[in-house]
Order: structure tokens, then sequence, then C-alpha cells
């Protein structure tokens, strides 16, 4: 999954979308369930689609 796909409400370790997550394993969590994100993660997923977003733009 590329990162601008990166959802900014997805889970806070693994970046899955809530709707599709159900237990995952990543390190260094280990197995999961969803987990909502903190608002500085949302911030930077949002800064960092805005900045994808630009530079498609400029080409
Ligand atoms: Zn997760």
């Amino acid at each position: 999954m590329a990162d601008s796909a990166i959802e900014p409400n997805a889970c806070r370790w693994c970046h899955a979308p809530q709707r599709e997550h159900y237990q995952r394993w990543k390190r260094p969590v280990g197995w999961h369930r969803f987990a909502h994100p903190t608002d500085a993660q949302r911030l930077t997923r949002m800064r960092a689609r805005r900045t994808k977003k630009e530079e498609a733009k400029r080409g």
C-alpha cells in the first residue's frame, strides 16, 4: 500500500483502515486489534497526504 493511501483515521500501529483491520501482526506490538490513532498521528497523516497531492500537481 502506498503511503498516500493511508487514511488519517487508520490504525495507530499498522495504518490499516478500521473496516479491513480485524487482527493483524505488526512490530513492535504483535497481534492487536484496531486502535484509534492519536491526534498527532491524524495531523501528520493529513499533512503527508496534502504534501503528496501538491507534489503530484507540480509533476
Ligand atoms: Zn493495526
